[in-house]
């Protein structure tokens, strides 16, 4: 891929020939904040077709047309990491939303617990996040966007034979290793006594540190995942 390309995410089918509309917001972008004009080349992907070359057929305001190509690149199958996080206030969300796209989460499980700071969440706004992250990092995939659920129905449905890392501020003293598929992190005011009970008795979790410094929960679901990516 050329870099610097313009990347898109569309919900159509990819195929060579296939004309197809772009959002209003991705021709905003195009032809306003970028000046892309007719025959400029954009890239386009759907999260099941690959990454395909297109390019811009028609652009006027708010609406453009783009015409797909050659095929770039294959869709390959990421390695799953699922994110479990208690919702937090909205930017925090927001931004946990968007680094865990980045760092290549594949799932990303709101959790419920009992300091949670809110127990709604917006899955629209997760998915505008998403695709916007998923554009900018030359990912292929968008993370599936799961409703929130309670921590015990979240343990009680984690395939037993599946590691998952716990980040357990204080009392964890291992550090991440690289066998987990999923990081489970708390509320800002942290996990209760009952809930590191419960997550004890699972077999499958694995307590971790991240280091001696206490970290917001963004941070540590941010550098969770950084650490688990880096295996
Ligand atoms: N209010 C709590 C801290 C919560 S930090 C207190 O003062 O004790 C929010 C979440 O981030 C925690 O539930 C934990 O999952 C994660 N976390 C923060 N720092 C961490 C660390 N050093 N190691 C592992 N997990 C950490």
């Amino acid at each position: 891929m050329n870099t610097g390309s313009i990347r898109l995410f569309v919900e159509s089918a990819l195929e060579a020939g296939t004309e197809m509309p772009v959002s209003a917001g991705q021709a905003h972008y195009l032809g306003h904040v970028m000046r892309r004009r007719v025959g400029d080349p954009v890239v386009l992907f759907n999260g099941r077709d690959g990454e395909w070359l297109a390019e811009i057929s028609q652009i006027k305001r708010d609406r453009a047309m783009v015409r797909v190509g050659e095929r770039l690149r294959e869709q390959s199958k990421p390695r799953p990491l699922t994110l479990a996080f208690a919702p937090l206030k909205r930017d925090a969300t927001d931004l946990v939303v968007e680094k865990a796209t980045e760092l290549g989460a594949t799932v990303i499980q709101p959790i419920l617990t009992e300091r949670s700071n809110t127990h709604r969440v917006n899955l629209e706004r997760f998915r505008a996040i998403a695709i916007e992250a998923a554009e900018q990092c030359e990912g292929l995939d968008l993370p599936e966007l799961r409703e929130p659920v309670t921590l015990t129905r979240f343990l009680g449905d984690w395939p037993k034979d599946v590691p998952l890392a716990a980040c357990w501020e204080r009392t964890a003293t291992a550090p991440i290793g690289g066998r987990a598929s999923g990081l489970i992190v708390g509320p800002e005011g942290g996990f209760t006594d009952a809930e590191l009970e419960l997550m004890k008795r699972a077999p499958f979790v694995i307590p971790v540190s991240l280091g001696s410094r206490i970290l917001r929960a963004e941070t540590a679901a941010i550098a969770g995942l950084a650490l688990l990516q880096s295996f």
